[in-house]
């Protein structure tokens, strides 16, 4: 299984965009970028 490289967790699905420096992160780290992305400004 892949690890995020952010929680260090096996997890079993990963997302990347370049939001995440094309990183393969977890459903989880992956959310939480995009919601201080969307609450920025
Ligand atoms: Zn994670
Ligand atoms: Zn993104």
């Amino acid at each position: 299984m892949p690890i995020c490289p952010i929680c260090k967790r096996d997890v079993k699905r990963v997302l990347s965009c370049e939001h995440t420096n094309d990183e393969d992160v977890c459903v989880e780290c992956y959310q939480e970028i995009h919601y201080k992305i969307t609450k920025r400004g």
